[in-house]
């Protein structure tokens, strides 16, 4: 329950001017009113969008503010709910999630509630870009951007929002496929990369029937690759296969999902996709000049071969649902897999967490759930 008589709360901010992240003291949100909701949270991951944001490379404080609360990947329960709260009630676990509509009327994306295909870049995303996020011990939240979760699923549901990136993923390769209007008997995938969003969209494809392989820098010996083939997958690493030679050693794929924010990788990846195949970016690589690049063959073969590459970010509603569908079956398929993604750090750890990394999904454990 609320402790009435608290008068600050913790909460991690970073100062982007002066790459500086730290756990401040601040006021505990009001009481929720109309369709608002009080959660505390529980816990929150950590990834390498947070790293950028405290490298000064993404993201803005809240217009007027000189820090930022961070926190974009959270677990909350909630509180205390505002008269015009539909179904949250007090003791339900949710997860919020990101983007948030920008204002601009002529937006048909966000008018129709689809702020992740925002036309005018005016949006703002909690705990990233111009709103504060969820690395504080109490949050206010309106209800409609509040995903319920089934207390099964506590241990490990701070991967929703991770997970709900690379569900958009999956329906955007389904939304490209249905061009075909003919069915692969047996898909292949490539995931490049083996960060958590790499790990889970390796999960994601293996789960559907896809045949996948990883791509990363890891050995092939190494724990990573282990983890990898432990829920079926196969792992190839660029310390033994330059990615020149990827075709060769793998063949080619019907799908690729980009987990790393390198061009050099993600473009260098191209030869492998097979005819028709689809080739989704979802790594956000910091500003550089520019890369000598084959672009006479890139573009010969998308068009020869009815090639599509297309950019991800953030999810919509759909997705964070499909998300918890999927984290449930992974849970029924392997389990140790998906909980070994995760190491948790108390909230005290938070600053460390954030500038140096220790797991492969770092998570701040700010709070347990109530029995
Ligand atoms: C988050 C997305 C967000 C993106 C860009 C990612 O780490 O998961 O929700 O849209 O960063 O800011």
């Amino acid at each position: 329950m609320r402790d009435a008589t608290r008068a600050v709360m913790r909460a991690m901010v970073v100062v982007p001017a002066e790459r500086r992240v730290g756990i401040v003291e601040r006021p505990p949100p009001r009481r929720p009113s109309g369709a608002e909701v009080l959660v505390r949270t529980l816990d929150v991951g950590i990834c390498g969008t947070d790293r950028e944001i405290v490298a000064g490379e993404h993201g803005a404080p809240p217009p007027g503010a000189s820090d930022l609360v961070l926190g974009h990947e959270a677990l909350a329960e909630v509180v205390e709910v505002g008269p015009e709260v539909l179904w949250a009630r007090p003791g339900d676990l949710v997860v919020p999630t990101v983007r948030r509509p920008c204002p601009n009327p002529r937006c048909a994306a966000c008018r129709q509630g689809r702020p992740d295909y925002c036309m005018t870049g005016e949006f703002t995303e909690r705990g990233i870009v111009r709103a504060d996020g969820f690395l504080a011990e109490q949050v206010v939240e309106d209800e409609a951007y509040l995903v319920p979760v089934p207390r099964v699923l506590a241990e490990v549901a701070v991967l929703v929002e991770p997970l709900s990136v690379v569900a958009k993923a999956a329906e955007d390769w389904k939304a490209v496929r249905s061009r075909y209007g003919f069915e692969l008997p047996h898909p292949r995938g490539l995931v490049l990369g083996a960060g958590p969003v790499g790990l889970l969209g390796a999960m994601v494809f293996q789960a559907q029937g896809i045949e996948t392989q990883v791509f990363s820098r890891e050995g092939e010996d190494e724990p990573r690759a282990e983890l990898i083939r432990s829920f079926g997958a196969g792992y190839v690493s660029a310390g033994r296969t330059p990615l020149d030679r990827l075709p060769e050693r793998i063949g080619t794929v019907d799908v690729v999902f980009e987990a790393v924010g390198v061009p050099e990788v993600a473009f260098g990846a191209l030869p492998t996709l097979a005819p028709n195949g689809v080739f989704i970016m979802s790594g956000v690589p910091a500003e550089r000049g520019p890369v000598a690049a084959e672009l006479s063959r890139w573009m010969r073969d998308l068009v020869l071969e009815n090639q599509v590459v297309l950019g991800t970010v953030n999810a919509g509603r759909s997705a964070y649902a499909d998300a918890l569908h999927r984290l449930e079956q992974f849970m029924a398929l392997f389990p140790d897999a998906v909980r070994s993604l995760i190491r948790r750090a108390p909230f005290d750890d938070a600053p460390d967490v954030v500038t140096r990394g220790r797991g492969i999904k770092d998570v701040i454990t700010l709070a347990a759930a109530s029995a």
